[in-house]
């Protein structure tokens, strides 16, 4: 992962978090309204209160309503879109306390327990928005600074020292929470980044031994599956082909005078005509779950599962027919002008009494009845 697309996941986890308060941020800015219209309900006028509450509802509902937005089309904006977007709902709620406060302690002249109200519900929102908006920095900032500092400025300029003290302490109060909330952040932003690490690391190691696993079953010069895999997946389809009771099919197809082809052009040449041989089973091959191995040296096996003899006859000399269509010019061959191959085709039914050996021996035994019919042709076991 670059470190775009790792800056990308880290800001998408902590918009998660702070997506998953939303529940609980509108629940408790709802009881904490409903309590203060409760006590100061004879204080402020009735015409005020509907419209505050007004404004509360349209400000937790339209959190509500950026939850489920984020929530269905996180991947179509960018992480900063989504932070604007919720920032901007954190200064609605900052602005909502910061109109109460302000207007509710003007009516009570920032006197005796109604202040200590006010002072009590602003510093208790804060403490709550430091758990809730910490993965936030902005959104924080633009919640607690409304709802804290108008209060704490009005109460410094009132010319009382009881009253400038408790403004006071509240400016001292926003700073230290504002501290324990970088603090909080930078903890979550590294517990998520370790968290994407392994992720990463996990995902790598994964890769890494699927590759090395398909590494180890391929065979490094013609790219197809080589005797391990082969072996496996011998295994793997003879058991399916028992649960399934359909027929599996085998071709044994090895390359004619190869030795003549090797004592004539070279053996650089012969590795290059393996290779064509193997393009040429390849391109033939289309099904999926059909296995085409090196068998060994100039032999390549075919598995072809769910498939019968006759079936299969008819893939080997497609594939008879394809190799002497390639037309690879072979001057030591006894049998034509170019390279030919013989195949065996064997076919069982997982019912029958026999091994997955029998298969390969039953096929191979199919080969050299080729060979003794002249080559360059398909038999069946
Ligand atoms: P037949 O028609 O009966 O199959 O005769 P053949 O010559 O093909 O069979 P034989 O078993 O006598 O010889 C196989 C040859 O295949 C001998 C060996 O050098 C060659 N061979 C096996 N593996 C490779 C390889 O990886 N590269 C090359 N170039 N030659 C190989
Ligand atoms: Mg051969
Ligand atoms: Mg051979």
């Amino acid at each position: 992962m670059n470190n775009d697309a790792f800056k990308q996941k880290l800001d998408y986890q902590l918009l998660d978090s702070l997506v998953k308060q939303t529940p609980i941020v509108i629940a408790g800015h709802a009881i904490v309204a409903l309590i203060n219209i409760a006590l100061f309900w004879n204080t402020v006028s009735l015409a005020f209160v509907l419209a505050w509450a007004t404004f509360v509802l349209i400000t937790v509902l339209s959190r509500w309503a950026m939850k489920n937005h984020y929530q269905t089309n996180w991947q179509l904006r960018s992480p900063g879109y989504w932070r604007r977007l919720f920032a901007v709902s954190s200064l609605m709620l900052g602005l909502v306390w910061c109109i109460w406060s302000l207007y509710v302690g003007s009516a009570i002249g920032f006197d005796g327990l109604g202040l200590s109200i006010l002072a009590i519900t602003a510093s208790g929102l804060v403490s709550g928005a430091v758990a809730s908006t910490s993965s936030s920095l902005l959104s924080y900032v633009l919640f607690t600074g409304p709802t804290l500092l108008p209060l704490s400025v009005a109460l410094l300029m009132i010319d009382q020292t009881q009253l400038q003290g408790i403004g006071a302490l509240m400016v001292l109060f926003f700073i230290i929470t504002l501290r324990q909330v970088l603090q909080i952040h930078s903890v979550l932003k590294q517990s998520i980044t370790n968290g994407l690490e392994l992720e990463e690391a996990k995902e790598q190691t994964e890769r890494l031994a699927q590759e090395l696993y398909e590494q180890s079953t391929m065979d490094a010069l013609t790219s197809v599956t080589n005797r391990r895999g082969f072996d496996e997946a011998l295994n793997d389809e003879w058991q399916r082909a028992r649960r399934s009771g359909l027929p599996l099919t085998l071709l044994m197809i090895d390359a004619d005078c190869f030795k003549a082809y090797n004592d004539s052009l070279g053996h650089p040449a012969g590795d290059e005509c393996l290779k064509q041989l193997a393009a040429t089973l390849r391109s033939r091959i289309k099904r999926a779950g059909e296995t085409i191995a090196r068998y060994g040296g100039e032999e390549f096996a075919v598995l072809l599962p769910n498939t019968t003899a006759s079936e299969g006859v008819e893939v080997a000399e497609i594939i008879r027919k394809g190799v002497f269509e390639r037309n690879i010019p072979h001057p030591a061959s006894h049998v034509s002008d170019r390279v030919t191959v013989s195949a065996g085709v064997h076919c069982v039914s997982p019912d029958q009494m026999e091994s997955s050996q029998t298969l390969i021996e039953l096929a191979d035994q199919a080969l050299y009845q080729a060979k003794a019919d002249g080559r360059n042709c398909v038999r069946k076991a």
